[in-house]
């Protein structure tokens, strides 16, 4: 074991500090990298504040960060792919049973064995949870490391191993290609992804939004168009004529308006998770075979895919860089949506704690 820099909430209303942490030696088939980049989600505020107490309560102290990009410093014997100097990225989940259906699926995150990158049972008893990328260092399993294309930027590619590939995942799966008219609803860190994807994958790109003021900048990610929600008007020109919405929402909002803007056998796929359960119109759903379904993330194969995808159309996303001194100011700002896009930290701001 050695001891690495980081940031931790010590319980669910302490702010953020920096402290000290165990990682494990790496095993023959582990990848340690140092840590450059770590974006941060909203799930890692849910976290660090205990607010998802019901279904994963908080294990303190707590480290989070599932957006990590960095340099691989050692690698074990069986490692393969990596070298020291490469680049690498880790992003929501460092392990899995590897032999269930979903797993031989490729589809990791659905494993009921999975383990998350932080707030997780470590099966490597390192520490009684699994620390994330507020930090210096990271020790992670072969096959749940990522390559990084070289000429993307670092931190704007830290936020595609989360807000990234969830968006992602659910455009490739409803087959969104050229010739398809798609909606993405909510301009925030994961709507902004939906945008550039969208439109990257060739497809007609709607963004709704609540802010007539967001106009410009939906036009400049990459929408064809922009609809002021509360204008009934103009969501009126566009009924019934998706062929797949992208609802990146989070806040309680009326699901209803946006199923019937779309056609025949459309789907519209939630990323976002309102706190409350939402009514549902059987009838939106019957007439026009429309569908309502969920997403989340994406497996190992697809997160390198879109990877892949992101240095051939050097998409990343549009962050605000900032140190980690800075990281609870960020939270009270990501509350009020106050971020174009996405907040990153570079963690280089940790050397000098
Ligand atoms: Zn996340
Ligand atoms: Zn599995």
């Amino acid at each position: 074991m050695y001891k690495t820099k980081a940031y931790a909430a010590g319980s669910k209303t302490s702010p953020l500090a920096s402290s000290t942490i165990p990682r494990r030696d790496p095993t023959d088939s582990d990848v340690q990298i140092e840590i450059l980049f770590c974006g941060i989600c909203h799930s890692d505020l849910h976290q660090v504040r205990d607010e998802w107490h019901e279904v994963m309560p908080t294990v303190y102290p707590c480290v989070p960060g599932h957006e990590i990009v960095g340099r691989v410093v050692k690698v074990g014997r069986a490692v393969k792919n990596f070298k020291p100097g490469d680049l690498a990225a880790v992003g929501c989940m460092v392990d899995s049973d590897g032999t269930c259906p979903e797993c031989e699926a490729k589809l990791e995150q659905y494993c009921p064995n999975l383990t998350l990158t932080y707030n997780f049972p470590d099966k490597h008893k390192t520490a009684p949870v699994t620390y994330g990328g507020y930090s210096d260092s990271i020790v992670v399993k072969e096959s749940f490391v990522l390559r990084v294309p070289p000429k993307l930027d670092l931190a704007g590619a830290a936020p595609l191993l989360c807000a990234g590939i969830t968006t992602y995942s659910p455009l490739r799966h409803w087959n969104v290609t050229k010739g398809k008219k798609v909606g993405v609803v909510g301009l925030g860190g994961l709507g902004h992804m939906g945008v550039k994807f969208s439109h990257a994958l060739g497809a007609h790109t709607v963004v709704f939004t609540t802010s007539p003021n967001k106009k410009e900048d939906a036009l400049r990610l990459g929408a064809n168009e922009v609809v002021v929600s509360r204008n009934a008007d103009e969501m009126k020109k566009h009924a019934g004529s998706f062929d797949f919405i992208l609802d990146a929402v989070s806040a309680e909002h009326d699901i209803n308006a946006y199923i019937s803007m779309l056609r025949r056998d459309g789907n519209l796929t939630l990323v976002g998770a309102p706190e409350k359960p939402m009514a549902v119109s059987a009838f939106g759903l019957i007439m026009g075979r429309h569908s309502l379904s969920g997403s989340a993330i994406g497996g190992i194969a697809e997160t390198q895919e879109m990877l892949d995808f992101c240095g051939k159309h050097n998409i990343t996303s549009d962050v605000e860089v900032i140190p980690i001194q800075k990281v609870n100011e960020a939270y009270g700002r990501l509350l009020k949506s106050d971020v174009k896009y996405r907040f990153c930290i570079d963690m280089t701001s940790l050397k000098s704690e």
